[in-house]
């Protein structure tokens, strides 16, 4: 029963390596790019790249300090999209129009039981996506008419409670 959180841990620990994974990578091009500079150095590249290199640090720290936010927005989005609660095992679902439903009238996915979110603007809102095994799921009636998640309670409130 605790198999989900072993993933999840083991998720945490590779986001924060690939932090310094990233940093690593990103120093180690700039030294690269350098070291690509200064080798195919005619002496005016050389007198430039002194010259680059005697600029105000302001600039450089701002290029890096740029650079820096942007991974680490960016990082910061990518735990954010992955760090929805775990699915509650001792949570009571039902499979209805499509998808699993707890007893608030969530979403659940169907094969893991996570919460759904709703698809980007490109989906209709009859989309939901499962952020954790990346499961599309559709509401559909028992027709196969698209359904809302709206409508999809309204329904789901009519049906006799006990399945
Ligand atoms: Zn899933």
């Amino acid at each position: 029963m605790h198999l989900k959180a072993i993933p999840s841990k083991s998720l945490k620990w590779f986001a924060n390596h690939l932090f310094g994974a990233i940093l690593g990578l990103s120093l180690a091009a700039i030294f690269a790019a350098w070291g690509a500079f200064f080798s195919s150095s005619a002496k005016r590249i050389l007198g430039y790249a002194i010259q680059l290199l005697s600029t105000p640090p302001p600039l450089w720290a701002t290029i890096s300090l740029i650079l820096l936010s942007a991974l680490y927005t960016s990082l910061k989005i990518r735990q954010h999209q992955k760090s929805c609660n775990p699915p509650n095992i001792q949570e009571e679902l039902r499979e209805e129009l499509g998808v699993y439903w707890n007893n608030q009238y969530k979403l659940r996915c169907l094969k893991c039981k996570w919460p759904l979110k709703c698809a980007s603007k490109n989906f209709d809102s009859s989309t939901f996506w499962c952020s954790n095994c990346n499961n599309k799921h559709e509401l559909r009636d028992k027709n196969g008419n698209h359904l809302t998640e709206a409508q999809a309670i309204e329904q789901l409130k009519k049906l006799p409670t006990s399945q």
